[in-house]
């Protein structure tokens, strides 16, 4: 163990605990000891105090005990003679530093000096379905940075870290040698969808100013998520992999030990430090070593080799004018590569020849109007795109034709109509795949940087950025990044790849209309695909790499709680992974068709939830419910005072009728056990007859967030009409206008809401 690294780390965490101190002291002089403190939209309250120390704070008073643990965690400094430093001590004295860097940033939310002001700045931020001419849209805050990631973003990244898009994250801490390597050093690990925290500085200058100043696009959309230009801020990194480990490993907040194993062993994080190390950062490192993070830096300090705390070694050097390489760019690159090594990410890159960056972090990027070349579908022309299978020797596989005059001709920001086709052979292609592949035509065209994909089918509505179309991407490129993920993410069920991209109207005409044909067939096949007319359901338990007990069992009328695996899909991934995460599941005997249990499903729940759960109902909210991971779209949630449930959404933060708010709900639903009353769904199964049909279907619903009425207006519309009320859903309170129970009766006595006029739930 370096004497050096331990003596600025111990000196760097005495420092930054006597801040901590001396600033809570003012502030409870100002404020006083009741001031509410708290991080936005979490449920976690200060997670890294919380997790650790299991306090969860709430209010300026409770920092007190948090400052004093803190300080008894602190060591002497290591005397010249004698004493042998030891990492202990030092790790100590890190887990010291990050209770008071967290301290110090809930202070400063009180003072509203949190997110950090950074004018003329604008998050990106917002849904893939924001409109691009609003801008980012969604809740980015003008003129501020990011601050700490709130419960719903956590969430919503949980699914992709589960299912290995993303396999890790990056806190990045300093400035790089220059803008040029700044922006380097992003794109390569956005490449790779590594998640990049961004925070602290060198003399001032931080790798933030570097990349807005290049106009890098920073946000949740982008992989980039900027905490503020101070080495404390990057405490909302290790507030993160807390989160990570109490939503999705169902840990409790105290369980420090269980929580720093978890993320050693499941959260493939690192920190690159960038630029001079300062006692501080010396400090706020050993913090991250206990978490199983190591610690690259690009200028010269001692090392520390493996003891176990981390995988590999804990701290690397790496000065960056002596890495191998013809310029900083390459440097750059190696640099990025050695992180990765270091931490031991698992990484799978497809090679896709574009003359663009490729990658998942691209797939949130917005191509605003103002730095459009040419849009295809949207308002002004029509997209449409159309996948099916041939037999092996009509597929010319990567063949890609442009048919039609590509869009060199057409002027800045025109338009123009197009069309995809996508033929597809293989062994092990059926044609319940055909949807499931052309639903990726998505994901693969958003993955490139500089283009946007929205929808899908005959509303598929793509942007090309001028800085993209200088950089000559073209419509051929369309056709080889689908050719190239095709084969590599469905390499087993297809062989052969061949696309075709219209332009010439005729045949667009011509193509359509067979796309319209089979866009109708499936949606027929879909409507036919019912619960009772197949054998098999299917579970996933993808989420078991974060929620060790948790199984989805997805049946053709019930999709897994993350909104993104349907029936087909995990009958094509079973295809593809045969022992992958989804498996049939024989139902066996009916034991009750209402409620819907199955001797199969109840023996394959007892076995895959490691004894945890015993039987499911398939139907039912009340009895047996099926088990949460984390990534539910929506929870489910008996209101018994109004005879019904609520819906809330994932995106909607405001209060319920429950009195609590979506994040505070989700921390009662997930981690694997079954709550009966409580339960994360995807948001599609809603819309199914099957919906806690065993307790009256969908018109037991007496709230539900605004935002689901909304973005799911016409299916929605369907359902009350299904249900023999087409007024259904305008007699549903929501957040606008009930957020207490006795609101809630109120609004349902006054829209006469047939719940009330049901048999009692229970
Ligand atoms: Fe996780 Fe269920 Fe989605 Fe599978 S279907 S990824 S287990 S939430
Ligand atoms: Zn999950």
């Amino acid at each position: 163990m370096s004497r050096y690294i331990a003596t600025r780390a111990i000196r760097g965490a005495h420092a930054l605990v006597t801040e901590a101190e001396l600033m809570l002291q003012k502030a409870l002089a100002e404020k006083g000891p009741e001031t509410p403190v708290a991080f936005p939209n979490t449920a976690y309250y200060l997670p890294v105090i919380y997790g650790m120390t299991g306090i969860p704070v709430e209010k300026l008073g409770q920092l007190e005990p948090v400052l004093q643990h803190a300080r008894a965690l602190l060591h002497p400094l290591p005397s010249e003679k004698r004493w042998t430093p030891y990492l202990g001590e030092t790790l100590d004295c890190g887990m010291a530093t990050l209770l008071a860097a967290e301290a110090i940033e809930a202070i400063r939310f009180v003072y509203g000096l949190q997110p950090e002001p950074m004018p003329g700045f604008r998050l990106a931020g917002g849904t893939a379905f924001t409109s691009p001419d609003n801008g980012a849209g969604g809740e980015s805050l003008d003129g501020h940075l990011n601050g700490p990631i709130d419960d719903i973003q956590l969430r919503t990244w949980g699914i992709q870290l589960v299912d290995g898009r993303m396999p890790g994250f990056a806190a990045i801490i300093g400035a790089a040698k220059s803008n040029e390597v700044a922006v380097k050093i992003v794109r390569e690990l956005q490449q790779r969808n590594i998640l990049c925290f961004l925070a602290g500085n060198v003399n001032g200058r931080s790798i933030i100013h570097q990349l807005i100043e290049e106009g890098v696009e920073l946000g949740y959309d982008t992989y980039t998520v900027p905490f503020g230009t101070d080495t404390i801020s990057a405490i909302y990194a290790l507030g993160f992999a807390v989160r990570s480990a109490l939503t999705f490993g169902g840990l409790k907040g105290g369980q420090a030990r269980e929580i720093l194993l978890y993320n050693k062993d499941r959260v493939f994080a690192f920190v690159l430090a960038l630029g001079e190390v300062d006692d501080l950062k010396y400090a706020a490192a050993a913090g991250a070593i206990n978490f199983g993070f190591p610690v690259i830096a690009d200028t010269v300090i001692p090392e520390i080799l493996p003891t176990g705390v981390t995988t590999y070694e804990h701290v690397v050097s790496m000065p960056f004018n002596e890495i191998e390489g013809k310029d900083d760019l390459e440097r750059a690159e190696r640099l990025v590569q050695k992180c990765i090594e270091v931490r031991g990410v698992k990484i799978k890159v497809t090679k896709v020849p574009v003359p663009v960056p490729y990658g998942s972090a691209f797939e949130g990027e917005v191509v605003r109007r103002a730095d459009m070349r040419i849009e295809f579908g949207g308002k002004y022309s029509r997209a449409f795109e159309y996948l099916y299978m041939a037999p092996l020797n009509e597929v010319v596989d990567g063949r890609v034709e442009v048919v039609g005059p590509g869009f060199e001709e057409v002027p800045e920001q025109g338009h123009m109509d197009l069309g995809i086709v996508v033929k597809v052979a293989g062994r092990g292609m059926q044609e319940d795949f055909e949807p499931v592949l052309e639903r990726q035509i998505h994901y693969f065209i958003n993955g490139a940087s500089g283009v946007q994909h929205i929808g899908q089918r005959d509303i598929a509505w793509i942007r090309i950025s001028k800085a993209a179309a200088e950089k000559g991407f073209n419509l051929e490129h369309l056709g080889k990044i689908l050719h190239a993920r095709f084969h590599a993410d469905f390499g087993a069920i297809v062989d052969k790849v061949e696309v075709t991209i219209f332009t010439d109207p005729d045949r667009i005409e011509e193509w359509l209309r067979e796309a319209r044909k089979a866009y109708d067939r499936r949606n027929k096949r879909l409507a036919d695909l019912t619960d009772e007319s197949v054998n098999e359901f299917y579970s996933c338990t993808l989420c078991q790499s974060f929620a060790p007990n948790h199984v989805c069992v997805i049946s053709p009328q019930r999709l897994g709680l993350c909104g993104a695996y349907n029936w087909l899909d995990c009958k094509a991934s079973y295809n593809i992974n045969p022992t992958g995460p989804n498996q049939p599941i024989k139902l066996g005997t009916c034991i009750d068709p209402v409620k819907g249990y199955w001797t199969g499903i109840n023996e394959y729940a007892r076995i895959a939830s490691h004894g945890t759960v015993e039987e499911v109902a398939m139907y039912s909210i009340m009895e047996n419910p099926m088990t949460a991971c984390g990534c539910f779209e929506c929870i489910v949630m008996l209101i018994p005072e109004a005879n019904g449930v609520m819906v809330v959404s994932r995106e909607d933060s405001s209060m319920t009728p429950a009195g609590m708010t979506f994040s505070t709900l989700a921390g009662m639903v997930g981690g694997g056990i079954q709550t009966p009353g409580v339960m994360g769904v995807g948001k599609y199964y809603l819309l199914s007859p099957k919906f806690i049909s065993a307790d009256g279907g969908f018109k037991r619903v007496v709230w539900m967030s605004s935002i689901l009425k909304e973005t799911m207006a016409e299916e929605l519309h369907a359902v009350a009409t299904r249900e023999g009320d087409p007024e259904l859903i305008s007699r549903i309170a929501d957040e606008r206008y009930a957020v207490t129970v006795e609101e809630l009766l109120a609004w349902l006595e006054e829209h006469d809401h047939p719940a009330l006029a049901m048999p009692p739930i229970f």
